[in-house]
């Protein structure tokens, strides 16, 4: 059991007035969400972000080099 299951809140590129209040310009409520990555989901736009602060790092490939 892991705790990632949280929303959280991220910054997003979509334009929402309501969250430009309440969390700060840009900023945007994200939803957790497994598929197609572990990551979150912009609940404005359904952007889905895999960068999220509090992601545990299930597949660590970050030293993939082009
Ligand atoms: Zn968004």
């Amino acid at each position: 059991m892991t705790d990632i299951l949280q929303a959280t809140i991220l910054r997003c590129t979509c334009i929402h007035l309501f969250q430009d209040k309440q969390y700060g310009k840009g900023m945007r409520l994200h939803n957790p969400c497994l598929k197609p990555q572990p990551g979150y989901r912009c609940t404005v736009c359904g952007a889905h972000q895999s960068h999220g602060q509090s992601v545990a790092p299930l597949t660590p490939k970050e030293t993939k080099k082009g």
